[in-house]
């Protein structure tokens, strides 16, 4: 009786597949979302790069760097959309075998001869539901970010700092380097308008102490950053082997400075002035006394950074234009040594 539903059905166990088009941004950006459950980062992928570029195993979230298949990467929407067009699918196919296995039945039916006083006969009807319709969701508004990464070239935008190449999962030193320095430049330049904001909200004590601190933490942010980027670019010399960098030396502005020369011919000193070497050496020693004697300054730091503004005892003061001057010198050390290198 119902031979086509049975067929359909059987056909459908083996698995269909559906051509599904799911709308870009105007950009040619794919909508993508991380799927793990701490990060659920939503980014865009430049459609032709997300089919071209990205393996059809793995892709990876470019702000945690999780990776997952590209199928998980799917928006909330358009997970709903997949769903509903499968649904639609599949409905379709069973309503058709459903009509036409009661249409048989029931031209069977009227053929049959009558037979004698008693004779039981069935009809079938059916009525097919509402058809399933599925929307294809809107694509989200374009993203100003966007990044190509160094070693595939793929193409993807994001809201606020990204890391990770979503094909090739690529992390690139300078550009994470250079994204912490631009994020903290823009971050200081808001102190003015976050003072008053903060002045309103929790009163003008408050605010002060906010931002010196605020200001603090971004020396670790940029002296870390640098530190980084050093060594990615280090480990990438042909020689690298030759010289063991040993513990952090990136932190040890002399050592950092004499590895530098004994591998590519070129330390601190041949690419800074005098005084932006002392004012890395002082930041970075700065850096130290707020990480782990919060902010005191004791006989070493003195002797280290040869700043003779403080007596041991004393707090270090940090202010905004001194979180730019560190930025600044940072900024022209990592481009000399990245036109130092082979
Ligand atoms: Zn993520
Ligand atoms: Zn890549």
């Amino acid at each position: 009786m119902f031979d086509d539903v049975l067929r359909e059905l059987e056909r459908l166990e083996q698995g269909v597949e559906i051509s599904i088009e799911v709308p870009l941004d105007e950009k040619g950006f794919l909508d993508r979302q991380c799927p793990s459950k701490p990060c659920q980062h939503q980014f865009k992928v430049l459609f032709d790069d997300w089919t071209d570029k990205v393996p059809d195993e793995s892709a990876f979230c470019p702000l945690c760097g999780h990776t997952d298949h590209p199928h998980e990467m799917s928006t909330p929407a358009q997970e709903e959309y997949i769903h509903d067009v499968g649904l639609q699918h599949v409905s379709g196919i069973i309503d058709k075998a459903l009509v036409s296995d009661a249409q048989r039945h029931n031209r069977k039916e009227r053929a049959r001869p009558k037979n004698g006083l008693i004779d039981i006969s069935m009809s079938m009807e059916f009525k097919p539901g509402a058809p399933i319709i599925a929307v294809p969701p809107d694509a989200a508004e374009s993203l100003r970010q966007e990044f190509a990464c160094d070693s595939c070239q793929c193409h993807w935008s994001s809201l606020g700092a990204s890391y990770f190449c979503p094909a090739c999962g690529h992390n690139s030193a300078p550009s994470a380097f250079n994204t912490t320095l631009t994020t903290v430049r823009d971050f200081i330049h808001t102190f003015p308008a976050l003072q008053r904001t903060l002045e309103e909200a929790a009163g003008p004590d408050s605010a002060e102490t906010t931002l010196r601190q605020l200001a603090e933490d971004q020396f670790g942010r940029i002296v870390g950053a640098f530190e980084r980027y050093s060594a990615a670019l280090f480990s990438e010399l042909p020689n690298a082997s030759a010289f063991p960098a040993k513990g952090n030396v990136f932190q040890r502005i002399p050592d950092a400075s004499a590895l530098w020369k004994a591998a590519v011919g070129k330390g601190y000193d041949d690419v800074l002035t005098s005084a932006e070497v002392a004012a890395l050496t002082r930041f970075v020693q700065q850096r130290h006394v707020l990480g782990h004697q919060q902010g005191i300054v004791d006989d070493k730091y003195i002797a280290k950074s040869g700043d003779t503004n403080y007596c041991a005892g004393q707090r270090l003061v940090i202010r905004p234009q001194h979180v730019i001057e560190l930025i600044d010198v940072v900024e022209k050390l990592a481009a000399s040594i990245r036109a130092a290198l082979p």
